[in-house]
């Protein structure tokens, strides 16, 4: 996968269709062992065996819903306990079509415990492996939706935010011999579309849907040149840089001991 020539296994979520499945197709070929995680397990199984008919490299497949504690806990411990793998590619995610409000908040509790809290506790338990041995690398599968409130997609987003913030916020404190990355694909021909209740990818605006193999190429040459956001759709990285570089601006003003001018008593209204 390499930036540091990683060439232990990879465990991957969400593996039997759409990102995943395609990350495990790429890492397969490149010689990776892989551990695939997702509910299906008869997809898994057909996955692991093209793959392993293909590739000859070695594959399990854990079946896990992983907004299950007692699931999410089995996928941890493999995590911490399995010393061949190098790599975590933290990608199970959902999404719910409609507005906040007529949405059923059952299920929005669920969209949360899957992209926030099972990424949280499955990078919990890589970063503590990984950084232990000083290697590995963890990958978050985040959406430029995260940086977009416009887009209106209230509750996916805002858990994007997260995975995008955690991801950024993570690097101040791991290792460098732990690579970390966030990948930010726009729309994907995958099934999420359909999914996600709101119509397949076939109603988007073709010329802003990418296909599945290349946004998964995308993001591991991303990966390769040590990025730690990517965002496969976006042509100048220039852009993200200034983005990144006007939130910086903000930092020395952002905690002060007293209030801003305009608040104080007096202040204009
Ligand atoms: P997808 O084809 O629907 O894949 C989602 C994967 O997550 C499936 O393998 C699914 O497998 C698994 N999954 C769903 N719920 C799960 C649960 N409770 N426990 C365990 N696994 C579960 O969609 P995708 O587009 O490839 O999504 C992958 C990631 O990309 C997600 O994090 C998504 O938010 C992100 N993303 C997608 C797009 C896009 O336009 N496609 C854009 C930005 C970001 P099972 O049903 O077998 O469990």
């Amino acid at each position: 996968m390499s930036k540091q020539d990683l060439r232990g296994a990879a465990l991957i979520t969400g593996a039997s269709s759409g990102i995943g499945a395609t990350y495990a197709d790429r890492l397969a070929r490149a010689g990776h062992d892989l551990v695939l995680v997702a509910r299906d397990a008869a997809r898994l199984e057909a996955l692991a065996a093209k793959l392993k008919a293909a590739t000859g490299v070695k594959i399990d497949i854990v079946a896990a819903d992983l907004t299950d504690r007692t699931d999410l806990a089995k996928v941890e411990a493999r995590l911490a306990d399995d010393a061949s793998i190098d790599i975590l590619i933290n990608n199970a995610g959902a999404a719910l079509a409609g507005s906040f409000a007529e949405q059923d908040v059952e299920r929005v509790e669920n969209m949360i415990q899957l992209n926030v809290v099972s990424v949280t506790r499955l990078a919990h338990a890589a970063a503590k492996a990984f950084a232990a041995r000083d290697r590995g690398a963890i990958v978050n599968i985040s959406s430029v939706v995260g940086l977009a409130p416009e887009l209106q997609s209230v509750v996916y987003g805002a858990t994007k935010a997260y995975v995008t913030y955690f991801t950024q916020a993570l690097r101040q404190q791991l290792s460098p011999g732990v690579q970390l990355q966030a990948v930010l694909p726009g729309a994907t021909r995958t099934e999420i579309w359909d999914r996600s209740g709101g119509g397949g990818a076939d109603k988007l605006d073709p010329n802003m849907l990418m296909e599945v193999d290349d946004l998964v190429d995308a993001a591991l040459a991303g990966f390769r040149q040590g990025e730690l956001v990517t965002i496969p759709s976006l042509p100048d990285p220039v852009d993200f840089a200034a983005y990144d570089a006007a939130r910086a601006k903000l930092l020395p003003n952002l905690s002060r001991n007293r209030p801003a001018e305009r608040y104080r008593a007096g202040a204009p209204a």
